[in-house]
């Protein structure tokens, strides 16, 4: 065991990376392979739940999904939006440009400024690399001692499943970088950031009982609120740049 952690050690070294808010991270896993990865794994979610057939639903969702995604910054990617028939209020996005919408969360994100809020930190997961942080946290604790030859590059063999992917939950450091990413984003966008603050204060009064599942990975307390909270300044003038810029998206739900 003790010399799993010496080589766990090593691996960190040579596969560090850091977060865009400065935090190191262990990168065992290229672009390039989390990008099929994460593939492989919408597919699974597409096998197992259907789209929603309602087209004012999926015009909703796409005309907020593609003003979130034209603006990030040097963005190559064309990002895929599927809307999923599920009562789930959930929604999530993958490396490699796959985002998914579950019908039950528009019953809560209804506004566009709400729903650009749960989009926006869902793509800031995948721009600050989280999904493949986790991912390779995954393989070093499953492969161990076997994962020395990551340290010139990693055997494709060795990548594993997409399985994997859908198990991963989030740190609460990734969650507060994804929210804080996430808010600047949408601002970036034309979306008001106030929206952010609008949802979460929504999602924490579903708590209770019987919580929704976007609630197990994203706990909606009062620090979090508070967190965003203090951002919302920051990005008002972002927000106020983009609509002067004519970044003013109109998407109706
Ligand atoms: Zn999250």
């Amino acid at each position: 065991m003790r010399q799993g952690w010496i080589v766990l050690a090593a691996l960190s070294c040579a596969a560090c990376a850091t977060s865009p808010l400065g935090r190191s991270q262990l990168n065992l896993v290229s672009d390039e392979q989390m990008a099929q990865v994460g593939a492989q794994a919408f597919r699974q979610i597409e096998q197992k739940t259907p789209v929603t057939r309602d087209a004012r639903l999926n015009r909703f969702v796409t005309c907020v999904a593609d003003a979130v995604t034209t603006a990030i910054p040097g963005n190559t990617t064309p990002w895929e939006v599927k809307v999923f028939d599920s009562p789930e209020i959930n929604a999530f996005a993958l490396p490699g440009g796959h985002i998914g919408v579950y019908t039950g969360l528009l019953k809560v994100a209804t506004t566009q400024d709400e729903l650009a809020a749960v989009i926006g930190h869902e793509v800031s997961h995948v721009l600050a690399h989280h999904s493949a942080e986790r991912y390779s946290q995954a393989l070093a604790a499953n492969l161990g001692a076997g994962l020395v030859g990551a340290v010139t590059g990693v055997d494709p063999n060795l990548v594993g499943d997409a399985s994997t992917l859908l198990l991963l939950h989030f740190s609460r450091e990734q969650e507060s970088e994804a929210d804080l990413l996430g808010l600047d984003l949408m601002a970036r966008a034309g979306f008001d950031p106030q929206g952010a603050i609008a949802l979460w204060q929504k999602m924490s009064r579903l708590g209770g009982a019987r919580p929704p599942a976007i609630l197990s990975d994203h706990p909606s307390d009062a620090s979090r609120i508070q967190q965003l909270q203090a951002r919302v300044p920051q990005d008002i003038p972002v927000y106020q740049q983009a609509r002067a810029a004519g970044r003013r998206p109109q998407c109706s739900g």
